[in-house]
């Protein structure tokens, strides 16, 4: 299946091609047809897979198709966070640039002289809107945005803003929307909560999902059981091994990133962290030089792990297991995007065997354990199912009185 052959207008064909892209992939060649056709829909996908375009090109095929002009917001497009609100207006900018198509970024943070820029589109009624939801929220308000005609709601990485706890900024979006539009969601996953946000914000919507809970197929996967002693070794032991020019490492917590790169730093290598913590200037500056491959390390918790567009990095460390699998997903996602292939490691304590087990049941395959190596030292057994393992700090309080049930 071609571009061409999903009958896109030619001004976003020529985006197409000046962005490289040769082919739909499969939630492109399934969606963007219902998109056209008016009808909302629901689409589940892994990270990676696309799913950006998929709702983007639509869009920008209607508006140049029918050659709407300026002056209401034709399409809205909430994103859990700026970061990736940012990533879905430079791709509209790289695929709608041969079109007559305008657009704005609204997300928090920036000044006043941002504040204004913003508060100016959406008066004006630029084409599309990109935008997290406090701070449309804020806008909306405000009573000046020309939203009467709205013609596509579009919710991206909305399994994402769900855990993020959007669900009531999005409520309090839709009730000042017009209630004739097409509702568009795309998801990584389909858990029960986001059933129930397309149950009620869509219409008779079509479904689609394409191989939920795998792992991209390019991404090879190894872990080691490690003592968390032996964790900034291990890292360094890798990265004198491999030529890893970009490396990704996850750490759960906010804490873990910063006393983690502290260390990192002070083994000469080259990190930097990035979490919620930041300001969003340090934070953009710090992914642009990721991007760059002026930083090699990127030191990050799961609050990048989803939706991040990096290109090319060429290893995810995971320094902890994930607690939710989902993330497991979605961490090594950041590796063997579109059409590259990456390495994902993941490092096992004695605590988290358990919990690693899990994610094994979900993409229904083994991990290969590698054997640590000599110079470093052994690291525990691997034991996932046995008692007093992962489980150990989970509800065994003394007496058993609190208990959750
Ligand atoms: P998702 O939202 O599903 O996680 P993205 O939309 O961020 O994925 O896309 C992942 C990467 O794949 C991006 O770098 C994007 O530019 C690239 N990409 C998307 N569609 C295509 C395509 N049809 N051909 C080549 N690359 C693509
Ligand atoms: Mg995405």
């Amino acid at each position: 299946m071609t571009f061409k052959e999903l009958k896109l207008h030619e001004d976003v064909l020529q985006g197409l091609d000046a962005m490289g892209f040769e082919k739909p992939t499969p939630i492109q060649e399934q969606s963007i047809p219902i998109i056209i056709d008016n009808k909302d829909i629901i689409a589940v996908a892994q990270t990676g897979t696309g799913k950006t375009a998929a709702f983007l090109l639509p869009v920008l095929h209607k508006i140049s198709e029918q050659q709407i002009e300026e002056g209401q917001i034709n399409t809205l497009v909430i994103s859990p966070t700026r970061e990736l609100a940012v990533q879905i207006d430079q791709q509209l900018e790289g695929l709608g640039y041969f079109t007559i198509a305008t657009s704005m970024p609204v997300y928090g943070g920036g000044d006043g002289d941002g504040f204004s820029r913003e508060k100016r589109a959406l008066e004006d009624g630029a084409h599309i809107i990109v935008g997290t939801p406090g701070k449309l929220i804020s806008h909306l308000n405000l009573g000046y945005a020309k939203i009467d005609n709205l013609k596509h709601l579009i919710l991206d990485e909305a399994d994402r803003m769900l855990d993020m706890g959007f669900y009531d900024d999005i409520m309090k979006i839709i009730n000042q929307l017009p209630k004739e539009r097409q509702t568009i969601m795309f998801s990584a996953t389909m858990p029960p909560k986001i059933r129930k946000l397309a149950k009620d914000i869509l219409t008779d919507p079509e479904e689609i999902s394409i191989a939920i809970s795998k792992p991209a197929e390019k991404v090879v996967q190894a872990a080691f059981l490690a003592y968390d002693g032996q964790k900034i070794e291990l890292v360094k032991y890798l990265l004198r091994d491999n030529d890893v020019p970009s490396l990704i490492i996850f750490a759960s917590t906010k804490l873990k990133v910063k006393q983690l790169t502290r260390e990192l730093q002070k083994q000469g290598l080259n990190a930097k962290p990035i979490s919620s913590d930041l300001e969003q200037s340090e934070r953009e500056s710090i992914l642009n030089e990721f991007k760059s491959k002026k930083l090699q390390i990127l030191v990050a918790t799961d609050v990048i792990s989803r939706g991040i567009d990096i290109d090319n990095i060429d290893m995810v460390i995971n320094y902890d297991v994930p607690n939710d699998p989902e993330d497991y997903i979605h961490r090594i996602g950041r590796t063997a995007r579109a059409s590259s292939e990456g390495e994902a490691v993941t490092f096992i304590n004695e605590d988290d065997q358990y919990k690693f087990s899990r994610i094994e049941d979900l993409i229904e395959r083994e991990i290969r354990k590698v054997k640590m190596p000599a110079e470093i030292g052994d690291g525990p057994e691997y034991n996932p199912k046995k008692r007093g393992g992962g489980r150990r700090n989970y509800g065994r309080r003394k007496g058993g009185g609190n208990r959750k049930r």
